[in-house]
């Protein structure tokens, strides 16, 4: 047993369908935590509860909230951008086409083969998460080998 822990579980609750860490409802129980650092009591989902109880206190864990979701926002971020260039170099290459509106403006571009552009996402992707001695020129590659 920990004797630096900061917070201490209080029991479950059938009050509260909500987890006040991650926002998920529709719960049918929660976890009610105390942090004794501040006196704070809230209600958790079992998930979060489980994953609030590795560290010292709620302050930590959301601190450490906070890092892990940036970390996820930065992958998101990566794999938009690599979409975003793939969708350009099979668009200039015209391998694909445009849905239009009614108005005659075009709204969506369709790849002519979704695996493709999936595959070159992919590559772009890796690509950026490579050293930058190994990257691949992607302005040179031969879509033909895709
Ligand atoms: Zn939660």
């Amino acid at each position: 047993m920990n004797e630096h822990r900061k917070i201490k579980v209080l029991g479950i609750s059938t009050d509260h369908d909500q987890c006040e860490c991650c926002g998920k409802e529709g719960l049918k129980k929660t976890v009610t935590i105390l942090d004794l650092d501040s006196g704070v009591t809230v209600n958790y989902g079992v998930v979060c509860a489980a994953k609030a109880d590795k560290y010292d206190g709620l302050e930590a864990w959301k601190a450490a909230k906070k890092e892990i979701n940036k970390a996820v926002n930065k992958e998101k971020d990566l794999w938009n951008q690599a979409y975003s260039y793939a969708f350009r170099m099979l668009a200039k290459a015209k391998m694909g086409y445009w849905e239009y509106n009614e108005k005659g403006q075009a709204t969506k571009w369709i790849p002519e083969s979704r695996e493709k552009y999936e595959k070159l996402a992919q590559m772009f992707y890796e690509n950026f998460n490579k050293p930058l001695g190994e990257k691949i020129r992607m302005d040179k590659f031969d879509l033909n080998t895709l």
